[in-house]
């Protein structure tokens, strides 16, 4: 017997939940891609992802996923042979510098634990140890999906301002940006990249990247540069250029209808629904642990994003078990452990058109499937969930 006839819901973090508004969006047919609506399209979402990234500088705009926007961002502004410092906080910071690696740049891991976020004072001892200044970039995360943990992007800029160190900030916001607060000008952020298919709510195939002023002028001297990345390139004025060549016009359709829908809600309210219904998780999730089965993979609560929440399994089970009852009997897809956690966690991802009908209905499931597996589990998790909604949200 299954309960799952109906809507299948992806709890995974990352590809989201499309709204139906940006499918509806995407079902037209190809136009001229020198029209001049299609030119105001892209000045109006070069325009809005400025306004996402707190940025006063240039954004671009790729056609590919967020491996691609890494590679965009580490090409225009590094060269062979260049130092970077990469800030472990889980598996996603440290593809990004192995991509780095590829590349040919040099690599220092600061080490992290993967139950922690990011310690902005170990950052900040070792630049004060670089004295000759060999360190070009530091490379960070700012929600880690893998870890489930939140770095704190404008304490790690403080550092690096503090010891007045050179090295860019480059910042991976694939899993953040349209969830929660990102302020690339305030907090001294040098080069930040995106996708479209987790926060944005948009199918996967965008690569967004956006460049400091110091981020350009480290472009002007980068020797890996390549000719689809390449910003310059990408400041021309014909359209053509902005694309390295076609427009993904039908993606540029959903975007647009997306980010429409983001502001109309108004970003602060869109960053407090994450916050309302990740708490409403992490509140269930803490009731669950007290069956000893379970723990947060992130055990200090402040660092624990308003994304994706972490769950790892401590009894030595295996969580696929879970996975597969809330997949195949319920229609809810929750998100397998990632890197070092593969086969020893779950992940619940609350990002981008998520509600809390979704929410607690994933709750709702997960819970289910612990009482129908006989998991251990403190009893209740669901009703904390729905506690902690009804004293947040006022009539
Ligand atoms: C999903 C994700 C990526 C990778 O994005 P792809 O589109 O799968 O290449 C990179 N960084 C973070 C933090 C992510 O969550």
């Amino acid at each position: 017997m299954a309960v799952r006839a109906g809507r299948e819901f992806l709890a995974i973090p990352g590809p989201t939940t499309i709204p139906d508004e940006v499918l509806r969006a995407m079902h037209r047919p190809a136009v001229d891609m020198y029209s001049r609506p299609l030119v105001m399209l892209t000045d109006s979402l070069l325009n809005d992802l400025n306004r996402l990234f707190g940025n006063t500088g240039r954004c671009y705009i790729y056609i590919a996923n967020g491996h691609g926007a890494w590679e965009a961002a580490l090409t225009n502004v590094l060269s062979k042979g260049d130092k970077i410092l990469v800030l472990e906080s889980g598996r996603f910071a440290l593809d990004w510098g192995d991509a780095a690696a590829r590349l040919g740049v040099a690599i220092e891991i600061l080490k992290g634990d993967w139950h922690r976020a990011v310690r902005p004072a170990e950052v900040e001892a070792r630049l004060r140890m670089d004295k000759d200044g060999t360190i070009k970039a530091v490379l960070v995360v700012q929600i880690d999906t893998s870890s489930g943990c939140v770095n704190d992007i404008a304490a790690i800029g403080q550092v690096i301002r503090a010891v007045r160190h050179d090295a860019l900030l480059m910042v991976d916001a694939v899993a953040s940006l349209g969830c929660m607060p990102f302020e690339m000008d305030a907090w001294g952020v040098d080069v930040a990249m995106s996708g479209s298919q987790k926060g944005l709510m948009t199918p996967p195939g965008l690569g967004f990247v956006a460049a400091s002023y110091r981020a350009h002028e480290a472009h002007q001297k980068a020797g890996l540069r390549t000719p689809y990345w390449d910003w310059t390139a990408r400041d021309g004025n014909s359209h053509y250029q902005k694309y390295a060549g076609t427009p993904p016009e039908q993606l540029m359709f959903a975007l647009r209808q997306a980010l429409d829908m983001l502001f109309e809600e108004q970003l602060d309210s869109v960053f407090r629904r994450h916050r309302l219904l990740a708490e409403a998780v992490r509140r269930a999730v803490a009731v669950w642990t007290e069956g000893g089965a379970f723990a947060f993979n992130i055990t200090e609560p402040r660092e624990r994003s308003d994304a994706v929440t972490t769950v790892l399994v401590t009894d030595g089970r295996d969580p696929l078990k879970l996975q597969d009852y809330c997949e195949t009997k319920c229609g809810v897809l929750l998100g397998a452990g990632f890197g070092q956690m593969k086969g020893k966690a779950f992940r619940i991802a609350h990002m981008g058109h998520v509600n809390a009908p979704t929410v607690l209905g994933v709750l709702g499931v997960i819970e289910m499937g612990l009482n129908a597996l006989g998991i251990p589990h403190g009893r209740g998790g669901v009703q904390a969930a729905v506690e902690w909604l009804a004293e947040s949200v006022n009539p």
